[in-house]
């Protein structure tokens, strides 16, 4: 069956994580790029849902609730798309709040490790870039440290700083696999791996992280995402075929100012993957 949707997007980042845009601005140039189905996903937070879902509405688009959960596996920092879930669902809802609850004491401590480094008051630098005081990522610290004149971009900056080794980097114990998925299945959506080229992850290790995803109840990959080459594209195509998991596609924008992807500007899906939209059909939110 050929389903209407020629352009989804369903990875993106608002203000209510560590986007630059609202809720409403996202939706209006998904809509202008000729998005047809739109997901918010912001990290560990689901705050903006209800206004995505009513701009996506206002602009005739469109939507699927979405969130993108931190994980750590295999001690690697590992990211969780949850699509088509009902975003007022207690258990979602707390473990989310949980995820998020150790990042303010983590920035602090960045923050620390980047003065004794002769990079002062990036905690109050950084904040003055978060839209949800519950939710300062190192996106917020990168706009700082551009901002200062310490790095050229955000990818300098990741490259120099707040990475594993490098200073302003702080181990954080995020979510377990299985609770994600958990959260996300139980809320009624489909968990889905986020950019899996993005791990440095063994291939045993990469081969368990698909294997208990599954068998948590996890159901698809994103394939087409703004940080694959061609090549990763057919890579976790063939994973997708390897895990019979469905396959998403998103841009992962979170900025017009930082991202190499705009809203709605990916390639397709490569020819005969189950596409994750598919299986959510009964969870799309369509405008009146
Ligand atoms: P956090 O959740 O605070 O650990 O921050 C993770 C976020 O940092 C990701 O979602 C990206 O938005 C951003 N990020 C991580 N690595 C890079 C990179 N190499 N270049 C640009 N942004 C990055
Ligand atoms: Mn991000
Ligand atoms: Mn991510
Ligand atoms: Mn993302």
């Amino acid at each position: 069956m050929t389903l209407p949707y020629q352009n989804p997007d369903l990875h993106s980042h608002s203000v209510v994580s560590d986007g630059t845009l609202t809720p409403e601005e996202l939706a209006a140039r998904a809509r202008a790029n000729g998005v047809d189905l739109w997901a918010l996903t912001d990290h560990d937070e689901v705050g903006g849902q209800h206004r995505a879902a009513a701009a996506a509405r206002a602009q005739g688009m469109a939507y699927l609730c979405g969130t993108e959960i931190s994980v750590s596996f295999a001690g690697e920092t590992v990211h969780i798309v949850g699509l088509g879930f009902d975003p007022d669902d207690a258990a979602l809802v707390q473990g989310l709040a949980t995820t998020r609850g150790g990042r303010e004491q983590r920035a602090r401590e960045m923050a620390e490790q980047l003065a004794a480094h002769g990079i002062a008051g990036a905690f109050e630098g950084a904040l003055r870039y978060v839209g949800n005081p519950d939710l300062i990522s190192r996106t917020h610290f990168a706009r700082f440290l551009v901002e200062a004149g310490v790095c050229r971009d955000t990818p300098e900056v990741f490259r120099k700083y707040l990475t594993e080794g490098k200073p302003g980097y702080v181990p954080h114990r995020w979510a377990a696999l299985g609770d994600a998925v958990r959260w996300i299945v139980g809320a009624g959506g489909v968990a889905v791996i986020a950019h899996p080229a993005r791990y440095r992850l063994t291939a045993n290790e990469e081969y368990a992280l698909f294997s208990e995803f599954r068998a948590h109840g996890g159901q698809a990959v994103e394939v087409v995402t703004g940080s694959h080459t061609s090549a990763e594209y057919a890579r976790y195509a063939r994973m997708a075929q390897e895990f019979d998991l469905a396959a998403s596609r998103g841009s992962d924008f979170h900025s017009p100012e930082e991202s190499s992807y705009d809203l709605g500007c990916l390639p397709h899906l490569p020819a005969g993957l189950a596409s994750v939209w598919e299986l959510l059909e009964a969870r799309i939110q369509h405008p009146a």
